[in-house]
């Protein structure tokens, strides 16, 4: 099987070769400006505004992108990332908050091929994160083409290639006007996160305090003294709230719906490590009556608090509708202790005061919406097969949503976090290698039948 790496090695190294077989160009030496290997050192050959991908594009340069394209570097095949942004992991360096750590042991946030160093701790802050992927990135030599927001992809039959556009964010920069990218294999990795959620309020352009999504709240200390309003009680609104109780701020908690909070650790071990420990032992439903169970003797009873649990237990409800059970941080104690006060959902908004589903009216200076994230999928991609235009979510349920029709896959929404995405990866990476030793063995096969055929008629 040698020939295939030599053709392989060929292809995809040769920046100018175009999968349909046209070999452009050298712009080196037609001194055209075509190529901007330079800078990105991938794979791309451009014509004035169109650019020939002979691997796989990759749309997003989070750790999905990242771990999208560092297997498929460990087997050889070289894409190409495209990134909104200025920088790798955006959401994590510009819309987190200062006092964010990984909510899982870093044994289930590592992407594949790189642990984490030793002397992390067991939770990573974003900042040892944020390195980490910097270092992941520099290891596989991952050089996304920044400020490329892609605006919309679909599949050219005639071609069989994806037709991917893109707007440049920066006048003048880099990403400056619009670019439009040809690729046989098209990887999505934007994210389950990729646009704040805003919930339509009432009168919130009448009220007149600061009104902010969780994307933007870096630290409570803008907040020292104020009655601040955390709508949402996921994960960020629980922590948001402490970090507020913690710059002496006075937070309240909108809780609209039902929610589990559980220890983050339980029995000395962390409970999703636990809960995954169990899981292969036990029915679902059992292991969701013993984290019950040991956080009630933990937590005590979150009702009491006002933080109601759901009918289905967190392990199942998290599989049938992706609810995210919550793990204190010792959001829980500010609440006891009334440092924190939970609130019903909100009615409507006036000048300084908000008044309640109950009726009651409060007046507060800052509201922070914690209400969460959403796919773009659905806003760029034209094709309808694969994702719900719903939710921007492969309609196919784990494990099977990361491939689609006509090379085209997802990473990263399973769901299930880094450790999903790192799954996803692996197998994205194993089928595009399939997808290509294929194609190849084809080329040789055509070639070779060729020269036979042309030697026999020679010779007639
Ligand atoms: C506060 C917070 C804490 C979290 N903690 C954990 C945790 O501890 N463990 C865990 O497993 N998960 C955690 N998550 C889930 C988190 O979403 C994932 O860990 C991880 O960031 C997902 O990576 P991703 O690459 O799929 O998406 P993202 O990190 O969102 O990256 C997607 C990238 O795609 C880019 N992009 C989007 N649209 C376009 C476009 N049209 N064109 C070009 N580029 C585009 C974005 O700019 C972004 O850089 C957390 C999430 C949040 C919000």
């Amino acid at each position: 099987m040698g020939f295939l790496g030599e053709i392989e090695g060929k292809r995809v190294h040769d920046p100018y070769y175009w999968t349909t077989g046209k070999k452009m160009s050298d712009p080196n030496k037609t001194g055209k400006n075509m190529s901007n290997r330079n800078k990105t050192g991938n794979i791309t050959s451009e014509s004035t505004h169109k650019i020939h991908v002979p691997g796989p594009l990759i749309v997003g340069a989070g750790p999905s992108g990242l771990a999208a394209a560092a297997c498929l570097k460990s087997k050889g095949v070289v894409s190409l990332v495209l990134e909104r942004s200025n920088c790798i992991a955006s959401l994590w360096q510009l819309k987190t908050y200062d006092r964010l750590r990984l909510h899982l042991p870093k044994q289930f946030c590592e992407l594949p091929l790189m642990p984490f160093p030793d002397s992390f701790p067991n939770y990573p802050d974003k900042w040892q994160f944020i390195r980490y992927l910097e270092e992941y990135a520099e290891k596989f030599d991952i050089r996304p083409v920044f400020n490329k927001s892609v605006v919309s992809a679909k599949y050219d039959k005639g071609e069989r290639l994806w037709r991917v556009k893109t707007n440049g964010a920066f006048k003048g920069g880099e990403g400056e006007g619009e670019r439009e990218y040809f690729c046989p294999w098209l990887i999505v990795a934007t994210g389950e996160n990729a646009e704040a959620v805003v919930p339509d309020i009432e009168g919130v352009e009448e009220f007149g305090g600061s009104v902010m999504h969780t994307s933007l709240y870096k630290s409570g200390d803008l907040f020292e003294g104020k009655k601040v309003l955390v709508v949402g009680c996921g994960n960020s609104g629980m922590e948001v709230c402490l970090d507020l109780c913690n710059h002496n701020a006075r937070p309240s908690l909108v809780v609209r719906d039902s929610v589990h909070v559980l220890p983050r650790e339980m029995l000395g071990t962390s409970t999703f490590g636990l809960s995954m420990w169990l899981l292969k032992w036990l029915p679902l439903r059992l292991v969701d009556r013993f984290l019950l169970i040991v956080s009630w003797l933990l937590l005590g009873d979150t009702a009491k608090l006002g933080l109601y649990r759901p009918k289905m237990g967190p392990l199942e409800l998290k599989n049938v509708a992706g609810k995210t059970p919550v793990l204190d941080v010792g959001t829980l104690a500010k609440i006891s202790s009334g440092d924190i006060t939970v609130t019903p959902a909100i009615r409507r908004l006036t000048r300084h005061s908000v008044e309640f589903e109950n009726g009651e009216r409060e007046n507060f200076d800052a509201i922070i919406l914690a209400t969460g994230y959403k796919s773009n999928v659905p806003s760029w991609l034209k094709e309808r097969e694969m994702f719900s235009e719903k939710d921007g979510l492969p309609k196919k349920p784990f494990p099977n949503g990361w491939k689609g029709e006509c090379g085209l896959y997802a990473v990263g929404f399973t769901k299930r976090g880094l450790l999903g995405a790192s799954l996803d990866a692996k197998r994205i990476a194993e089928d595009i290698q399939l997808a290509m030793n294929l194609l190849y063995y084809r080329i040789y096969v055509v070639s070779y039948c060729g020269f036979t055929n042309f030697f026999t008629l020679e010779k007639k």
